[in-house]
């Protein structure tokens, strides 16, 4: 079986392995797409990071490098353990990615998506979606509608970020809102507010291809914050400020400007997992009341199908548009020139490129 493993910084490698074994509780998945993602290059380019360090086995899944990549992928179902019960071969399926210990303060709690000690499948565990084919639990395991492309399956994971971002905020119906960065997951923010029936939406995005996709998918005012002042075009038109606005950059210019585009009493949404400071005036969160708010990922152990299932559903009914986040297609054998370089060298138009292995 072919596989994309991290070996090392800038060293992702197409293996020839063995199957991982088959579980009594595991489904085995024939993958047919699976989309690089921002974590993804920055591991690539940088890490290990969530990745394991070699010598340093992941504390849930004693993985060590070379480690399988692709967190974001689908396919059909191939071969089911004893015990599995939720699917069947041929089954079209996604995988929530998000391993948990089950055994901690969080996961105890039910809030397992904050365990400390998350494996992902294709971030430090022994399957990853960059990969002819898959094993997940089965409890990771969620069903796709048969009228949705399979490939597009793909994409329920980055709407899951979206949805979850959302859902932390305190967006109210009608409520205005502005989104910071237009990548996979600004976007998928962008219309996972629209789906929860927000008023009207700004973005602030400096390339104009994404400008106009964030258009196409809702937006109501596109801003390019290099050509003019984005945060008094946004507080003009709102009366001083939005009610929420989302931060999915994770640099001092755009954390700035999410800050002061909210009204008083607003609320900032951190989605970006930047791990560079920024720069924040105390006094510009005290004196407005403020409220910044953290978003990890989605829902995971056994909660995770409510958000991931709730993504196939928005999908499925056609009130998300995740093909038009593809924007590009390529084999197993091109991720590193065609998909990892390609996206780290492009400051044109990429969005989400799927690895169809
Ligand atoms: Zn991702
Ligand atoms: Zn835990």
């Amino acid at each position: 079986m072919r596989v994309a493993r991290w070996h090392g910084q800038r060293d992702v490698r197409v293996d020839d392995v063995d199957e991982p074994a088959l579980d009594a509780d595991a489904v085995r998945i024939d993958v047919t797409a699976a989309g690089i993602c921002g974590t993804d290059l920055h591991e690539y380019a940088d890490g290990p990071d969530f990745l394991p360090a070699p010598g340093d086995p992941h504390p849930l899944s004693g993985v060590t490098p070379p480690v399988p990549l692709g967190h974001e992928f689908s396919g059909t179902v191939a071969e089911v353990g004893a015990d599995v019960t939720a699917v069947s071969v041929g089954d079209p399926v996604t995988v929530n990615p998000a391993v948990v210990c089950e055994d901690c303060r969080y996961c105890r709690a039910g809030d397992h998506h904050l365990c400390p000690d998350v494996a992902n499948i294709g971030l430090g565990m022994e399957s990853g979606g960059f990969a002819e084919s898959v094993v997940a639990p089965e409890g990771n395991v969620v069903g796709l509608p048969p009228d949705l492309p399979v490939e597009l399956g793909a994409l329920v994971e980055p709407y899951a970020v979206g949805l979850h971002a959302v859902r932390r905020s305190a967006l109210d119906a009608g409520d205005s809102v502005a989104v910071f960065g237009c990548g996979p997951i600004g976007l998928t923010i962008l219309e996972m507010a629209r789906v929860a029936g927000a008023g009207e939406i700004f973005v602030s995005e400096p390339r104009a291809g994404r400008r106009a996709l964030a258009a196409d998918l809702g937006a109501d005012v596109t801003l390019d914050p290099r050509a003019g002042d984005a945060v008094e075009t946004v507080r003009e038109a709102t009366d001083g400020g939005v009610d929420v606005a989302f931060e999915a950059a994770g640099v001092t210019p755009t954390y700035t400007a999410a800050i002061e585009s909210t009204r008083h009493g607003g609320e900032i949404l951190t989605v970006g997992i930047a791990q560079s400071p920024v720069d924040v005036v105390p006094k510009d969160i005290a004196v407005r009341e403020r409220s910044i708010v953290g978003s990890n990922g989605y829902l995971s152990g056994p909660r995770g199908r409510e958000e991931f299932g709730a993504v196939v559903d928005r999908l499925a009914a056609g009130d998300c548009h995740p093909g038009a986040l593809v924007t590009g297609r390529i084999s197993l054998d091109d991720i590193v020139d065609g998909g990892f370089e390609a996206l780290l060298g492009d400051d044109g138009d990429h969005v989400k490129i799927l690895v169809e292995p």
